[in-house]
This record gives C-alpha cells, sequence and structure tokens, in this order.
C-alpha cells in the first residue's frame, strides 16, 4: 500500500467504495488523514465496514468541513450531471479528486524522481500497460502495475527511484487528477467512447489530453485526427514529444512496416524489434500497443535486446485475442473482449483467412454489417445468443453460416468443420461482436466457458506462454 501522508490531520470525504475506493480510504486512514466514506449501495457500505473504513453519511454532512472530497471514477463528475456530493462540494468550494491525484501529490512530496508511465487512449490501453511493465520486469526493474488494470494505485507499493510505476489511467481518472505528472505519457489513440460521460468528443479528447500535457516524454500515436491536433499542440509547447504511427510513414518518431518496428529520425530508420511470429501480438492494433511500449520503456533505458527478449515472452492479457492453444492442427483464440463491431474488426483483420467464427450473444447496435470487408476471411460463422438471426440476416449469401445456440454447440461445431477443413492454418475464433448478458454474467466468464470447452477436446494442445 502507498499511505497517503499528504493529508495528516485533515478530514477527508471520500465517495464510492469500490474496491479502489475501499483502497484508497485505507491509504488515506493509514497516512492520518481524518476519513468520512460512503456509498449509495449497502453492500459497499458493508465492505468497506468490514475493512475497517469510517463511514458517515455525506448527505447529511457539512462539506466546508472537510478539506477535500475524493471520488470514485466511477462516479459522474461532470456529465451526464454531476453526482450529488459533486455539486456539495463545489457549493463548499472543495477540490475534488480521486486515487491517482492522491499518488501523484504523495510522490511528489516522497520521491519526485520515481519514475511513473501512465498510458491512456481509447482501446489498448491493459494490453500496453501490461507490456510496458513486462518489458520492464525483463529488463531487471521492479515493476509496481496497476491503475484501471488490476491492482488500484494506491494498493501498490510507494513511489521509489529504485521502482517503475506503469499505471493504466482512464479518462475519468484523468478528470479527477490535476496534479498527474508522468515521466512518460502515452496516449495511444482516441475514438468516440463514453460520450456519456464526458459530453462530447472534445470535451473526451481534452480530458485526454492532460495526460499528455503533463508528462516529462509524450508518446502520441497519430493515426487519427484528434490524437494528430494533440500532437502538434504538444511539439509547439516545446516538450519532449514521440510521434507513433503503424499506418503511414514519419520523418520522426516510432513506425511500423508489417512486423517490423523502426525509429525514423529526420528520414533515417533504425529497425529495434520484430513482432513476427509472437502470438500475443497479432494484428496492426497490437503494433500500435506494442510500438508504443517500446517506447516508452525506451525513454527509460530499455536496450534493444532486452525488448526484443520481452517481446518474445510477452504472455498477452486473458480474452484479447488470446491464444488457448491447438486441437490438431487448428488454432484456438478467444477474444470475448469484443464486445462490439470495432473490437471484432481488429480480431477479423488479424487473420489472413481459414477463420471458423464464434460469434452472438447480446447485440450491440449496428450489428455486424460493418465487417463485411472481412467476409472472405470466414470460413464459416456459428452463431449463438440473442443475436443469432440479426446477424444470419447479415451473412445471408455472403458467409456461409450456422445457428448454434450456445457456445458448447458452437465449439463442437466448429473444430469438427476447422479440422476437416484442409485449410492451411484454420483458426476456431470467439470473438462475439456482442455483449455477454444473455447467456453469462460477464465477458470474462464466456472466455473462460470457451477456454474449458476447447480444452476438453480431443488432441487439445495449451499454448505456452512466456
Ligand atoms: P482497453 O484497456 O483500452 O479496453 P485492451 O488492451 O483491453 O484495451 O483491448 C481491448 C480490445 O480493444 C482488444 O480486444 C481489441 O479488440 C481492441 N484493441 C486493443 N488495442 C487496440 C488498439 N491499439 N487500437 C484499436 N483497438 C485496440
Amino acid at each position: 500500500m502507498t499511505p497517503v501522508t499528504f493529508f495528516a490531520g485533515k478530514p477527508i470525504a471520500v465517495f464510492g467504495l469500490g474496491g479502489s475506493g475501499i483502497v484508497t480510504a485505507r491509504a488515506l486512514l493509514a497516512g492520518g488523514a481524518v476519513v468520512s466514506a460512503w456509498d449509495d449501495q449497502a453492500t459497499s457500505r458493508s465492505a468497506a465496514k468490514a475493512a475497517g473504513v469510517p463511514l458517515v453519511d455525506l448527505a447529511d454532512a457539512d462539506f466546508k468541513s472537510f478539506a477535500a472530497l475524493v471520488l470514485s471514477p466511477g462516479v459522474p463528475l461532470t456529465h451526464p450531471i454531476p453526482h450529488w456530493t459533486v455539486v456539495k462540494a463545489q457549493e463548499a468550494g472543495l477540490e475534488v479528486i480521486g486515487d491517482i491525484e492522491l499518488f501523484s501529490r504523495q510522490r511528489t512530496l516522497e520521491a519526485p524522481l520515481a519514475p511513473f508511465v501512465a498510458i491512456t487512449g481509447t482501446n489498448g490501453k491493459s494490453t500496453t500497460t501490461a507490456l510496458v511493465a513486462h518489458l520492464l520486469t525483463v529488463a531487471g526493474r521492479d515493476v509496481a502495475m496497476g491503475g484501471n488494470i488490476g491492482t488500484a494505485i494506491l494498493d501498490l507499493a510507494p513511489p521509489s527511484q529504485a521502482r517503475v510505476h506503469v499505471i493504466e489511467c482512464s479518462s475519468y481518472q484523468i478528470d479527477l487528477a490535476p496534479s498527474l505528472h508522468p515521466t512518460v505519457g502515452v496516449l495511444l489513440n482516441l475514438t468516440p467512447d463514453h460520450l456519456d460521460r464526458h459530453g462530447d468528443m472534445s470535451h473526451y479528447a481534452a480530458v485526454k489530453e492532460r495526460l499528455v500535457v503533463a508528462s516529462d516524454t509524450a508518446i502520441v500515436g497519430v493515426d487519427d485526427d484528434w490524437c494528430v491536433a494533440i500532437a502538434d499542440r504538444r511539439e509547439a509547447s516545446g516538450k519532449t514529444l514521440v510521434r507513433l504511427s503503424v499506418d503511414h510513414a514519419l520523418e520522426t518518431g516510432i513506425n511500423r512496416r508489417g512486423s517490423e518496428i523502426y525509429w525514423t529520425c529526420l528520414g533515417e530508420q533504425r529497425t529495434v524489434a520484430s513482432l513476427s511470429g509472437i502470438a500475443t501480438l497479432r494484428g496492426v492494433h497490437n503494433a500500435q500497443n506494442a510500438a508504443a511500449a517500446i517506447a516508452a520503456v525506451s525513454a527509460l533505458g530499455v536496450t534493444s535486446e532486452q525488448i526484443q527478449q520481452g517481446l518474445a515472452s510477452f504472455a498477452g492479457l486473458a480474452h484479447r485475442l488470446e491464444v488457448i492453444g491447438h486441437v490438431g492442427s487448428v488454432l484456438a483464440v478467444n477474444d470475448s473482449k469484443a464486445t462490439n463491431a470495432d473490437a471484432t474488426e481488429k480480431a477479423l483483420a488479424s487473420f489472413a483467412d481459414g477463420v471458423f467464427w464464434i460469434a452472438g450473444g447480446r447485440p450491440k447496435e449496428g450489428g455486424i454489417a460493418s465487417l463485411s470487408p472481412y467476409f472472405d476471411r470466414i470460413e464459416k460463422a456459428y452463431l449463438i445468443g440473442e443475436a443469432a438471426a440479426d446477424f444470419a440476416a447479415t451473412l445471408e449469401g455472403r458467409v456461409s453460416y450456422v445457428q448454434c445456440g450456445t457456445l458448447e454447440n458452437a465449439v463442437g461445431m466448429a473444430f469438427s468443420d476447422a479440422q476437416g477443413s484442409g485449410a492451411t492454418e484454420p483458426v476456431v475464433l470467439l470473438s462475439p461482436a456482442c455483449a455477454s448478458f444473455d447467456q453469462f454474467k460477464n465477458f470474462e466468464s464466456r472466455g473462460d466457458a470457451f477456454r474449458s470447452l476447447v480444452s476438453a477436446l480431443v488432441g487439445f494442445q495449451p499454448f505456452a506462454k512466456g
């Protein structure tokens, strides 16, 4: 844990007692703050109470008596409307901050030179964060990884010059962290997302830009217009900027050609790594994540040799194009995290052909019409869940498909067809382009179910990770 001594002796209101909220309250208590914590949900309050967090109903509290309101990132700060605690805090002139802000202040106080990598973007944050942490670990560094992935930031070991913090930041967390100041900040990409919580795209982009502005070294993916504008403003500020592109050549920055990642400086090129044969970093989207991770660890002194070694042993993340193993010659890939067509597009784009595609679940707006440029890569589709009829209508006459109802049926049929297909590298790909809630608790349990169904097939050979 990182005790937050910054507010020692001061009364602090904490609202939102999910996992990270409880950790935040405990970190404040450990640092000597006087905590009044609350949540609208009785179950969250009970969990907090069991963890020794003092509960005070903030609806009745005088906010003028607090030094700050510490808000969980899941609670609306601005949109669709500010939460009632935020309104009370604003009326009392209180600052409203989050756990990453507390970490940032504690770092400034205790170890201002402690290396701190912060990663954001609309897509690829978790993969990039995990890869940065892995590359640093392989290079022998002491790494604390967390934030929006895995462990809450204040549950990690305290900042120190000998330890690198690698933190995934959501836009909500950045919005609550006015003094965020990473050594290296990564902005991967920006596409419309979470607009219910940010109002519009320009507010969403402005929040993400804060991470870039605040960083000593900023790494910015310049394959979308929002990020190009952010990179241009960063360059104009004269501060260190690394541009990153996987779809066009740069004059200076980090680039991709096929599976090769290279630096380019005023047109001079130097290869830094190859992603060829690395099953956990398949696809152009993962090349963007890998190039960002490479640029980030390079800024912290990791060598090309260490990077290549680390890339080769990256285990990848569960449910994101996760290679489960082979059944005979058929590759099994779990992309259960793909809950919309955009994510499934990345998966289909990662395989040239021979795809036996399991799709469906609770449908999302727009269906799968946008995937038609990839239909020729699909040998056959195995449809499950509530979206099956809809998907069938889109595929009709273009891709052969079968209605399977359940994931279990789909796995059986897909492997049997793939094994008998004669395709050179057949793949059974679960990439549903749908939410899971019609048949599963969440995308994780859908992916876990796929994994266990595949593992039970005769001839299954698990993928050797790392
Ligand atoms: P996040 O943490 O931002 O949600 P993840 O690393 O968990 O991102 O990846 C989630 C999904 O987003 C992946 O399964 C893939 O479909 C897609 N994705 C990953 N990286 C990228 C990227 N760089 N650009 C676009 N889409 C991506």
